[in-house]
């Protein structure tokens, strides 16, 4: 899946996008609409202008879903979040935003705010159903707002279930976040009940897969197994997030790291400084004692045998200026913003201008092996 999708819109400055999925949705909606309401409620009608209603019914129904999101994606820039945009997909739409600010009450606000904007569309399709009724529109603009109203009626019902990911599952975290201050149990609470719904969905997709309808089953499978992977990941973030947690990046460096000079040989570096370290990468220093690269076991690896002689450590070395710097004080969520693939996942830690430590994935994995009680103990020490 395209990360960013295909642009298709901005509105208010959000920036929205639609992976290639939301053709399949919408083709299926179109089919629901063509093949099932319009012949039933107004039966005779050509099937190409059913095919017509449809698309135009689906694609009503997708601005419905952009509504919703735009209405989380507002609510949550107006409350100090960074939005990154709306995209739609698969299983209707996403307002992908960074959680880094939110309070127990912005989450709940922030959820709710969707679901009401779908229950205002699902009374005003409803009352201009009713009104075109009156009004004796062709029965082919009614059935089109009835439908819409229908759908986004069940889209408002399956939202509200409080298990996490969906909003209502959002508004239970926010609410027990809110409660508790305890936004990890909160999540952990709203996870555990998305997995429970989850698993529920499955298990009537599976029923309805042998019993009624192959493709409502499917699709029923398939959202249970959405939601229950999107709950799983929520969870595994959040105890990420929290043992990362006011752990400073001088907690995880190694410390006193063993600088060599820049020009000698890959082979003098291997039996000199390799051997005998457990360090898995070394900074190198110039002439003038000036940092200038870091020699990583991953770049020894690749020089062959035999040209280790005549190869030297700057040659194989990482820029320092391709490495970013850290400060020991800094909180290690911060830097790992920054490491980027250029530096190989590493870091420099300097002391004001000596050389103190280096942060490598290798110290990162540790924090989370070592367990989030333990980190946070080391942290309180
Ligand atoms: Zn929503």
């Amino acid at each position: 899946m395209n990360r960013d999708g295909v642009p298709i819109a901005r509105v208010a400055g959000i920036r929205i996008s639609a992976d290639w999925s939301v053709l399949l949705i919408g083709a299926l909606l179109a089919w629901g609409v063509a093949g099932g309401a319009v012949p039933l409620e107004v039966p005779g009608t050509p099937l190409w202008l059913a095919w017509i209603v449809g698309v135009i019914a689906a694609a009503l129904l997708i601005v419905s879903l952009v509504a919703h999101e735009l209405g989380h994606a507002l609510l949550a820039r107006r409350r100090g979040i960074a939005v990154e945009g709306i995209k739609l997909w698969l299983f209707g739409g996403v307002a992908q935003m960074s959680g880094d600010l939110m309070t127990g009450r912005t989450e709940m606000l922030v959820a709710a705010i969707g679901p009401a904007i779908t229950f205002v569309l699902a009374g005003a399709f409803f009352g201009s159903s009713w009104l075109l009724v009156q009004i004796g529109a062709p029965p082919l603009v009614i059935v089109v707002a009835e439908w819409l109203a229908a759908v986004n009626l069940a889209l408002l019902l399956f939202n509200l279930i409080p298990a996490f990911p969906l909003d209502g599952g959002r508004i239970l975290r926010g609410f027990l976040w809110t409660r508790t201050k305890n936004r990890m149990a909160a999540t952990v609470a709203a996870a555990r009940a998305g997995r429970f719904f989850a698993m529920i969905v499955i298990g009537l997709g599976v029923l309805d897969l042998f019993f009624l309808s192959p493709v409502g089953g499917l699709w029923l499978v398939l959202i249970g197994w959405f939601l229950a992977s999107a709950a799983r990941g929520e969870a595994t973030g959040e105890q990420a997030r929290h043992a990362l947690e006011g752990v400073l990046v001088g907690d995880v460096m190694s410390k006193n790291p063993v600088i060599v000079p820049s020009w000698i040989t890959v082979e003098l570096l291997v039996e000199q400084y390799v051997m005998g370290h457990d360090f898995t990468s070394f900074p190198t220093h110039s002439i003038d004692g000036r940092i200038d690269g870091l020699v990583t076991m991953r770049g020894i690896k690749q020089v062959p045998l035999q040209q280790r002689g005549n190869r030297r450590a700057i040659d194989i070395a990482i820029p320092a200026d391709h490495v970013p710097i850290a400060r020991q004080d800094e909180p290690v969520t911060d830097l790992l913003k920054r490491i980027g693939t250029a530096s190989d996942g590493r870091a420099m830690v300097y002391d004001g201008g000596t050389l103190v430590g280096i942060v490598s994935p290798s110290d990162i994995a540790r924090l989370f092996q070592s367990g989030p009680g333990r980190v946070s103990a080391r942290v309180a020490a």
